[in-house]
């Protein structure tokens, strides 16, 4: 249930009408919570300070149309919101200079795996962790990325309950959208092999209150198209892998309210020879249905590159702020590096060659690319990896502006946040990266930050900074303790 129901009961009446009217009230609020969308939801989001800051000189790239830039603004932020821009000047504010620097929206990341207690599977939530993550050490690489919202593409109660913390105000992160998995088969988690095993799921996903439904590879047709239906007359988006089922008859997969493809890979699995052609179809009928694509270029060239040797995670400088369970699960339990041959390591490097082909055919055709990265997956740092994303996307061929789009108004406007995220104007949440250099010029420049507002609290470098190292060394530290191979066999 959601705060506004909680009001209610303040008012008092003797009067039996009264009651009554305020019972609907109560029935009609609940029922309406329950239909939120994750837009609606994040209006309701605490404001958790009232600071007001004043960011001087900056040149703001708004992201509202192209090439709309403000040089030399003033910014003012109060609380959590942006209040103005060359507004007037507020009283007794933080004052920043940003002469010189440039000002972009927050960044999305469109696919990530935000690690939980229960990310190792045989513990119920409701069992004492063997396994404890610290909130702020998953969510630290991310926010001093300048990343401010994430989608988390496979939530449990326990993502919940991370997001919470950060809405809370215990822990700085970025907003969180959830989307719950389902799978056909057999094995963990919610899984579905007929079409009203498939609408019961979604029902209960609704109810439970998350934002978006994942589609996982095992699904069987029928389950599929139910789930999706399902989804749609809830009102919830769908995105997902294109389940194996559709192997041969890839255009059947393209049915309304499929909203988004989450890998390049799924569709790059239905070309036997990864032809130009086949990019251009694939983006045919993406465009044909309104479905989008999150390509995760990162994710295949980190596959690549440890099925040629484990050692490119062993020496990634970004490893060190991963949970040293995760590094020692990433070097000793490589499943690409262990599996890895000669074909299938050529297979891998033209699948990344394949994959830029697609993009730029899906950009090509005017399909809406995100940024997503599967962070999570080994090799693939949360936060970092962005940026990482940002650069391939260039390569592929979308200009620095595009790819900036990708990371923010296009991904807000997928989740249904627009509104609030995604661009800088006045009365926008104030979720903020300050660069030093301008990223239209050189995408590799989002990485040179200077600051974040995260929700409108003000992180600088220094501060970002310190967040890290200590990260690191914390890490660095207690790597004995967390053996792979030892918890794992411990477990069982
Ligand atoms: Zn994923």
């Amino acid at each position: 249930m959601h705060l506004l129901a909680v009001i209610v009961p303040k008012q008092k009446s003797d009067n039996k009408q009264t009651k009554i009217m305020k019972n609907i009230f109560i029935l009609l609020t609940i029922a309406f919570s329950t239909t939120l969308t994750f837009g609606q939801k994040i209006k309701v989001k605490q404001n958790i300070q009232q600071v007001t800051f004043v960011l001087k000189n900056v040149n703001v790239i708004t992201m509202t149309s192209p090439n709309s830039i403000i040089n030399n603004a003033t910014v003012v932020i109060t609380g959590n919101r942006i209040e103005t821009i060359n507004g007037a000047l507020p009283k007794n504010a933080k004052v920043i200079d940003g002469k010189g620097k440039w000002l972009i929206p927050g960044l999305i990341d469109m696919h990530v795996h935000l690690a939980t207690d229960g990310y190792f599977g045989s513990k119920l939530p409701t069992q004492f962790p063997d396994l404890a993550f610290n909130t702020q050490d998953i969510m630290t690489p991310i926010i001093s990325n300048g990343v401010t919202t994430v989608l988390d593409l496979n939530s449990t109660m326990e993502t919940f309950g991370q997001k919470k913390e950060i809405e809370k105000g215990y822990i700085v992160g970025p907003r969180i959208a959830l989307a719950a998995l389902i799978n056909g088969g057999n094995g963990q988690g919610r899984i579905a092999n007929t079409a009203e095993e498939g609408r019961i799921i979604v029902r209960n996903i609704k109810a439970e209150g998350y934002d978006f439904i994942k589609l996982y590879s095992k699904l069987n047709i029928e389950t599929y198209n139910a789930i999706i239906d399902e989804a749609n007359k809830l009102g919830l988006k769908t995105i997902g892998h294109i389940p194996n089922a559709f192997e041969g008859k890839l255009e059947q997969a393209f049915i309304p309210n499929f909203g988004m493809v989450a890998h390049a890979e799924e569709f790059s699995k239905h070309s036997e020879n990864f032809n130009i052609q086949d990019a251009q179809k694939f983006a045919k009928l993406a465009k044909d249905n309104g479905t989008w694509l999150s390509p995760t270029l990162i994710t295949m060239v980190w596959i690549a590159k440890q099925t040629h040797s484990v050692d490119s995670i062993r020496n990634s400088p970004n490893l060190k702020y991963v949970h040293p369970l995760l590094q020692s699960k990433w070097l000793t339990a490589n499943n690409y590096a262990k599996n890895a041959t000669v074909e299938n390591t050529a297979y891998f490097d033209s699948m990344v060659k394949f994959h830029f082909q697609l993009v730029k055919a899906f950009k090509d055709l005017g399909v809406p690319i995100v940024v997503g990265t599967d962070a999570g997956v080994s090799g693939v740092v949360a936060g970092f990896s962005v940026h990482d994303e940002l650069e391939l996307l260039v390569q592929a061929g979308l200009t620095p502006e595009e790819v900036l789009k990708s990371a923010t108004t296009l991904s807000a406007q997928w989740l249904g946040i627009d509104k609030q995220i995604g661009t800088i104007e006045a009365g926008k949440f104030a979720d903020l990266v300050l660069l030093d250099e301008n990223p239209i010029e050189d995408i590799k420049n989002t990485r040179k930050i200077t600051g974040v507002f995260i929700n409108g609290k003000w992180l600088d470098k220094s501060k970002l900074n310190a967040m890290l190292s200590d990260l690191s060394k914390r890490n660095t530290a207690s790597k004995d303790k967390y053996d792979w191979n030892t918890l794992m066999n411990k477990r069982k």
